[in-house]
């Protein structure tokens, strides 16, 4: 496995190094923050320790922030803690967003997918019942940046929180809660070279909710369940390194550029291409070569890429973000996302590049002898 590359970080990102020591010196150790002895008194330290980094790093108030084990969790908790009349969430959230209520209501994304500020100004306008508005900050499968200041500002007009799930934003962008003024948003750390099993809800103060689970009076009554010390505290480093992150994905960015401009002049579309993304994903369809071939075909080649529509299963359908932006079905099914991460450089794109070309070709001259014997 030493000569694989890993561009597969918007799934998940190996552990980061110093994220890893950070977590290894407090395993084997008795971690209770509820227990009043030393032992526990040093675990509640270590939790205090890491919201205080976590709020400062993403300008918040430590006391919005609620230890979750998951953004999954945190955003059902966001949704359906609040138990709001009206959920309007866009269609190109993550399924956990999509499936944490029966009762949501659609906002369209455009052919780029970015949310149609139109359809949600009309949404808002149709009901006067005070909304929850869930819209992802940047696409897992795309890497599209939604635009989160403007949502907020129409929000505003109709009386209705702003929950944002910005997943894919750390380590990516820089991400400032009080700028971006919403009410609610999700952070999880191992897409940023931090560890499963702990995560964040940023609820703005003042807002007041039902916890999903009961049970102990853990993080203010909000969240029950013991606390996942070393998780949070490898969450806490993987936020504290993100500017480091950022800077090395922005100096590898015009080089992914450059690669969709080289594959896009041998055939190839790039999903979003006109619009504001994130640094370090391109979504890229090979036309008449489905995803789940190349998908196979890069792994023997040693590179691990993901299909735009990979589902939790491990299966590959159809992508529900593709669709939503009206790309045909057959063509959707032909996409390959490539995420960079913290451990990517120049010469993994460039393998990428050269394995694809390889496919392309290949699997093109395949096709023309089809058409000849046809
Ligand atoms: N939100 C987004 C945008 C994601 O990309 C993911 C994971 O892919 C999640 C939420 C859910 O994260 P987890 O499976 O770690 O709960």
């Amino acid at each position: 496995m030493t000569d694989r590359i890993y561009l597969d970080h918007n799934a998940t990102s190996p552990l980061h190094p110093e994220v890893r020591a950070a977590m290894d010196v407090l395993y084997g150790q008795p971690l209770n923050p509820s227990s009043i002895h030393a032992e526990g008194r040093r675990a509640r330290a270590i939790i205090e320790d890491a919201r205080g980094l976590i709020a400062g790093a993403l300008n918040c108030f430590p006391g919005e922030i609620i230890f979750t084990g998951s953004a999954t969790e945190s955003n059902n908790l966001a949704i359906r803690g609040f138990r709001p009349e009206r959920v309007l969430v866009s269609t190109v959230e993550h399924p956990s967003v999509l499936n944490a209520s029966e009762a949501l209501e659609h906002i369209p994304v455009n052919a780029q997918g970015v949310v149609r500020l139109d359809a949600l100004e009309e949404l808002l306008k149709s009901d006067e019942t005070p909304a929850l508005i869930s819209v992802m900050l940047a696409n897992n499968e795309t890497g599209v940046i939604q635009p989160i200041e403007q949502i907020v500002a129409l929000a505003r007009q109709y009386n209705a929180l702003v929950h944002t799930d910005a997943v894919q934003g750390l380590g990516r962008i820089p991400l400032d809660f009080s700028h971006l003024g919403v009410d609610l948003m999700t952070i999880s750390s191992h897409k940023a070279g931090g560890p499963t099993g702990a995560a964040v809800l940023i609820v703005r103060d003042g807002l007041t909710f039902e916890p999903l689970l009961r049970g102990g009076g853990q993080e203010s009554n909000r969240r029950a369940g013991t606390e996942n010390v070393a998780a949070i505290a490898g969450l806490a480093k993987a936020v504290e390194l993100a500017p480091d992150m950022i800077r090395r994905l922005n100096a590898l960015e015009p080089k992914l550029w450059e690669l969709e401009v080289e594959l896009e002049a041998l055939g190839a579309h790039i999903v979003g291409k006109a619009v504001e993304r994130l640094p370090n994903t391109s979504c890229i369809l090979m036309p008449e070569v489905a995803g789940s071939t190349q998908l196979m075909n890069f792994d023997l080649a040693g590179l691990a890429v993901s299909s735009g529509s990979a589902c939790t299963s491990g299966k590959v359908g159809k992508s529900h973000v593709l669709q939503a932006m009206g790309v045909a079905e057959e063509l959707g099914r032909t996409a390959v996302r490539v995420s960079a991460g913290w451990n990517t450089g120049p010469e993994d794109l460039i393998r990428f590049g050269e394995e694809w070309k390889k496919l392309h070709a290949r699997l093109g001259k395949t096709k023309e002898k089809g058409l000849e014997a046809a």
